[in-house]
């Protein structure tokens, strides 16, 4: 089984077309969402038909879609994120709507191997920046390999047997791969498909090959001025648009 992971799309569609476009020669048996389709982009409404479209095999909600759909408020979030959170809403068919409103709290075992989340497998809206969390997360995962999205920045770490934590790749870079050792325990992040953050502006996304045990984490090209333009003319604050430019 080879699955495509989206993680942190942020209703942008630019991006998100590019990733499928490169994915398709990866030949995908299934697509797994880690939460964030929307919030901070201009285009949430064609992100979550594009998702739905793609009838992921396993998806799990993000922060924003759940201040977005009114599960959660926006008690948490910085002035920008609220903003976007109040316009995002109104570019949104009550239907799009209720359909972030109905996805399911992380984590989600999706086989043997895999199970995703957002944040952390411990709490779906924490983020996993540092060493100690990163612990936390190998320890209350259920699955060999589990996948977290949120902080936007790709990553990799594991441990084997009683070894310390080993960062096997961290940020952006070139196209990097992680095969899974048996009886290894593995926390990975695919990046963020529609905000990167690692000065990487490149959408990100992974391929994680289920039978050959390896994850390829993977950045594409995509029109990034035409994803600034887009936010620009719908209104949100203008600092949403330029991080897109440094990926940050
Ligand atoms: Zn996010």
């Amino acid at each position: 089984m080879r699955y495509l992971i989206l993680s942190d799309i942020h209703s942008n569609i630019d991006a998100l077309d590019a990733v499928l476009e490169d994915a398709r020669a990866a030949a995908a048996d299934a697509v797994l969402v880690l939460g964030d389709l929307v919030g901070y982009g201009a285009e949430p409404e064609a992100v979550v038909a594009r998702v739905r479209a793609l009838a992921p095999a396993a998806i799990v909600r993000g922060n924003h879609d759940k201040v977005v759909a009114g599960i959660d408020n926006d008690d948490g979030f910085n002035p920008l994120a609220r903003r976007s959170v109040a316009l995002t809403r109104g570019l949104l068919s009550p239907e799009s709507i209720a359909y972030l409103a109905s996805l399911p709290q992380g984590p989600l075992a999706v086989e043997p191997l895999v199970e995703i989340c957002h944040g952390a497998p411990f709490d779906e809206d924490w983020y996993l920046h540092d060493e100690f969390d990163l612990l936390e997360a190998l320890a209350a995962s259920r699955r060999p390999a589990c996948l977290f999205g949120h902080t936007h920045v790709p990553l990799a770490a594991a441990r084997d047997g009683e070894d310390q934590l080993r960062v096997l790749l961290a940020g952006g870079g070139e196209h990097g791969e992680v095969t899974f050792a048996e009886g290894g325990r593995y926390v990975l992040n695919p990046g963020s498909v529609g905000q990167p953050r690692d000065r990487d502006r490149r959408a990100a996304y992974a391929i994680l090959d289920a039978d050959a045990r390896r994850m390829a984490f993977r950045r594409v090209e995509y029109p990034v001025e035409r994803a600034r333009d887009r936010i620009l003319a719908a209104g949100f604050p203008p600092a949403l648009a330029e991080r897109l430019m440094v990926g940050r």
